[in-house]
């Protein structure tokens, strides 16, 4: 099937650097379009996954908003099933709830972060989502 947008690109915001740090599994790209020291207090990143990419488990102390801007993925709360995102979902993260975000096996995904509420704290990085836990989904 063919994809409107080819997302291996960018879709409306540049794809941005590698990230490289250890709480991703597989190809992740991550652009900030608001930066953490802005005075607005208000970071705003452009996150994109190659299929099957996604983060850890983790908790934002005060909580995020993924604004989904392309291709297809998941977001899963602990003790929730895994929900198919698409293009145009807007996911609301409450503070503290334990939960990842990432491609499906089969998709390019890109959504924009908002980091809310900073002044509660920082991001709390956790477990890998497991590839036998990732392939059931
Ligand atoms: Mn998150």
């Amino acid at each position: 099937m063919a994809q409107a947008k080819n997302l291996a690109e960018s879709v409306i915001f540049p794809k941005g650097q590698k990230i490289t740090n250890n709480y991703f599994i597989g190809g992740a790209w991550l652009e900030m379009l608001v930066p953490a020291d802005s005075p607005l207090n208000c970071p705003i990143g452009n996150v994109t996954f190659e299929p099957g990419a996604r983060n850890n488990w983790h908790k934002h102390a005060g909580g995020q908003i993924l604004l989904v801007t392309g291709g297809t993925g998941y977001y899963q709360e602990e003790g929730k099933p895994a929900q198919v995102i698409r293009e145009g979902d807007v996911v609301e993260i409450p503070s503290d709830v334990k939960h990842w975000h990432g491609a499906t096996a089969d998709s390019w995904f890109a959504h924009i972060a908002i980091s809310t509420n900073i002044h509660m704290g920082e991001t709390e990085w956790l477990e890998p989502v497991t590839d036998e836990a990732y392939d059931q989904l």
